[in-house]
């Protein structure tokens, strides 16, 4: 492996052992590039992509596909997020993700059952239907079973907006108070160690559904356990939020998390799509890093958020799936700068002074901010790091005589799936397109929507 990280991924064959040399061992067959991070994740929404895309009279907004979006979780069970986190973790390995941070808030049974809230009793921990740690459990038995990195983020979510409102029956699943919060907390940290390729981190779930007492205590408490956890949370993703948070707080929300709250490189602000310039340069100066959905926050209608002024700044930024309407990096890096291009009327925007490539520039910055948000040692080919790639198959026609546009063939001309293989910290997980547990998960996948959709 190269001394130095390479962002030169126009030269095919540059992945060549220590000493330089081509090697049997250390030669793959096309192209490598580093494997991409998903930094948000809601798994059982998988189940529903597609499902809510009838037209109502114009009124659809976030807020109606929420609803819609309550009502098809109250049929998920415990099995079936594992079978759906299953199905698209490979979904997302074939398509180039090697690490996902799964922002997990479906804690509870169907009933919003509170499971007990100290579960030191053995035989019930050996059952999944009695630990405040099932659903989690069943995301970390998914990732094992995929092969996928997997940075398990539990959500604290206590309330239905802002000013501590009751939550309502749609909610009853996510509910926990900080004391059981801290007890999921602390299992999956237990979890952590016995699966492989995983951490942990957390998520407040947004300042609507969480009060600044309760983060400060949930973050002491991550702390603790692990200094350098991850911290996300949902944050400016609709107008309406910010209205709301400017009435109660008299602040806008990445304004008020700014004076509230000393972040760091450790936090994550998901859809920070609706903030102004000052709120920019705060996210910046404080290192924090953006994550951004772009077809996520489209399929919602959320917003655009500023990419082009936020990295011209020298903002981090990561990218994820959330909803899962795609799940895709290529589709997520097309849409972060074909948003840019419809805005301003130009072309080729997310470009730096470092990389003219947009393809190569959005591929490297995406790779390392993804890494960031996850704390983990991956994100880019260098000795030292954890070997997660994808290899590139170079008899793909896009990829012809195409060197120096190498990513931006990837991004903007892919008229299918170029990733031939992907390993993910040494081990394989893809194989000439093809993951061995595939066929099995898309059955089970399947079953679960023909019972659902019934
Ligand atoms: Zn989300």
């Amino acid at each position: 492996m190269g001394n130095k990280q390479n962002t030169d991924y126009s030269k095919r064959d540059y992945y060549r052992d220590k000493r330089g040399k081509k090697s049997n061992a250390t030669l793959f067959e096309g192209t490598v590039i580093p494997g991409m991070i998903n930094c948000h994740s809601h798994a059982f929404q998988r189940a529903f992509a597609g499902f809510s895309e009838h037209g109502s009279n114009a009124k659809d907004s976030f807020w109606t596909w929420r609803k819609t979006m309550y009502k098809f979780l109250a049929q998920i069970t415990h099995n079936d997020v594992k079978t759906i986190a299953q199905h698209l973790y490979i979904e997302m390995l074939k398509s180039g993700y090697t690490r996902v941070a799964e922002f997990h808030y479906l804690h509870h049974d169907i009933n919003g059952k509170t499971y007990p809230e100290n579960c030191t009793d053995n035989t019930k921990r050996n059952n999944p239907e009695h630990k405040l740690s099932a659903m989690a459990q069943a995301i970390f038995d998914a990732a094992k079973n995929s092969g996928i990195g997997l940075t398990i983020l539990p959500v604290l979510y206590q309330y239905a907006g802002f000013g501590q409102q009751t939550s309502n029956d749609g909610q009853k699943r996510f509910i926990n108070t900080t004391a059981q919060f801290n007890q999921l907390v602390s299992d999956c940290f237990e979890l952590t160690k016995q699966y492989p390729n995983t951490n942990l981190g957390i998520a407040p779930h947004s300042l609507r559904a969480v009060d600044k007492e309760s983060i400060v205590e949930v973050v002491h408490h991550v702390r603790s356990l692990d200094n350098n956890a991850p911290i996300h949370i949902h944050i400016a993703e609709q107008q309406q939020e910010v209205d709301d948070c400017i009435t109660h707080y008299s602040k806008r929300p990445v304004q008020w998390l700014l004076d509230n709250f000393d972040l760091d490189e450790h936090w994550c602000l998901i859809h920070a799509t609706h903030i102004n310039a000052q709120e920019q340069k705060g996210i910046v100066a404080s290192n924090a890093i953006a994550g951004i959905c772009p077809t996520t926050e489209a399929n919602l209608g959320d917003g655009i958020f500023p990419t082009r002024e936020f990295l011209a700044l020298n903002g981090t930024f990561a990218i994820g799936s959330d909803s899962h309407i795609s799940v895709n990096p290529v589709e997520e890096l097309r849409w972060l700068e074909y948003a840019q291009r419809l805005i301003t009327q130009k072309r080729v925007i997310l470009s730096s002074a470092g990389i003219a490539s947009v393809g190569q520039n959005l591929w490297h910055k995406a790779a390392l901010g993804g890494a960031q948000s996850t704390n983990s040692n991956t994100g880019v080919i260098s000795e030292g790091k954890q070997a997660d790639l994808l290899i590139l198959d170079t008899q793909q026609t896009s990829l012809f005589a195409n060197n120096k546009h190498l990513l931006d063939s990837v991004i903007f001309a892919d008229q299918k799936n170029m990733i031939k293989d992907v390993m993910v910290n040494g081990q394989w997980a893809v194989q000439n397109y093809t993951h061995a547990n595939e066929v099995n998960s898309a059955n089970n996948f399947a079953k679960l929507l023909a019972r659902l959709s019934t």
